[in-house]
């Protein structure tokens, strides 16, 4: 019951201007056949994939770093499999952040559809960076194969009036450097491009919960530029579409950070990472209270066995919901 009045709260103090998606968001063609194509046990074989590549590289996939580099082989080979163009963008990193293997460089991923208007891009994105503690199968391997998952059964030529965008992120887990580095890379016309940017971290939690990011809050960081609530409802109402009912928290600075500083409308979905799930989320979600949303959070058993594939399971289909929304949208967001 908490839980839903909080989800009232956010929808009723943020929500004006944007009653058409509250609430009653209707799955055109797209979104119900993309939501009926992907599926949990694909997005789990690139968890599978990233698992052997940190087993092959000291245990990690830190960026800069061997196991970060084949991270990005895997995604550049499952994007060009489905059939995209796909495009890396190197960033700099400084002597510190470098750490002692002499790289002072990596790189972002960045895909996208050719169907679409270029003037306005649907952007999601994930961070494909882990902690040098751990594998980061959760911590964001399941973000990485949700949009992959997605990607992949989208197709590089879908009907969209919006172009769709895909972001696979460096350095998240080294200050967001990987994402700051991209939107610095924009030009101000690009970046007015951009019609909405979704952040996915963090969403196969073995507790997790159902956390939805955009609109909540009291100043521009927390909550997000104008639009931002319609983007977070939508994701809200999409999960609900599954069977669970969505807490929305604010942002507290992670790779949608710099798209929020451009004036970008932004969302994210999170299952919840050191905090402990309470009585009343446990009610309402399952799992355990008292207890940790992710014990394996940054640390070495982040690892295939630490995914709830029902979590997992309920955020791929939101997310792919999500994504063909707003791609077939005529909606203005800002
Ligand atoms: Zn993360």
């Amino acid at each position: 019951m908490a839980i839903a009045l909080v989800l009232l709260a956010g929808c009723t103090s943020t929500g004006s201007g944007t009653p058409s998606t509250i609430g009653q968001v209707v799955d055109g063609q797209l979104a119900q056949r993309l939501k009926s194509d992907v599926s949990e046990s694909g997005a789990f074989t690139h968890l599978q994939a990233l698992q052997k590549i940190a087993d092959e590289h000291g245990g990690h996939r830190a960026a800069p770093g061997p196991g970060y580099q084949a991270s990005v082989d895997h995604v550049i080979a499952a994007l060009r499999a489905a059939g995209y163009d796909v495009g890396t963008a190197a960033y700099g990193l400084s002597q510190r952040e470098g750490g002692g293997d002499g790289q002072m460089t990596s790189q972002n991923i960045i895909a996208q559809t050719r169907t679409g208007d270029p003037g306005h891009v649907v952007m999601i994105g994930a961070h494909l960076d882990s902690v040098k503690k751990g594998p980061g199968i959760v911590d964001d391997g399941s973000g990485v194969a949700a949009l992959l998952n997605i990607a992949g059964h989208l197709g590089a030529s879908p009907p969209v009036r919006n172009a769709v965008r895909f972001a696979f992120f460096g350095s998240e887990e080294n200050g967001s450097q990987g994402s700051r580095s991209y939107i610095e890379s924009l030009s101000a016309e690009d970046r007015g491009k951009i019609m909405l940017y979704l952040n996915v971290d963090m969403v196969a939690s073995p507790n997790g919960g159902y956390f939805v990011q955009g609109g909540t809050g009291s100043n521009k960081s927390a909550a997000g530029p104008p639009g931002s609530a319609t983007v977070a409802h939508v994701l809200a109402d999409q999960l609900a579409k599954t069977g669970v009912t969505a807490q929305m928290i604010e942002f507290v600075g992670d790779d949608e950070s710099p798209f929020v500083a451009a004036n970008i409308p932004a969302a994210g979905a999170e299952n919840g990472d050191r905090r402990k799930k309470s009585e009343e989320q446990a009610q309402i979600w399952g799992g355990q209270a008292g207890q940790e949303f992710d014990p394996c959070y940054h640390t070495a058993c982040d690892r295939l066995d630490n995914v709830n594939r029902i979590v997992l399971d309920h955020y791929l289909h939101a997310l792919a919901g999500t994504v063909a929304y707003f791609a077939t949208s005529g909606e203005k967001l800002s």
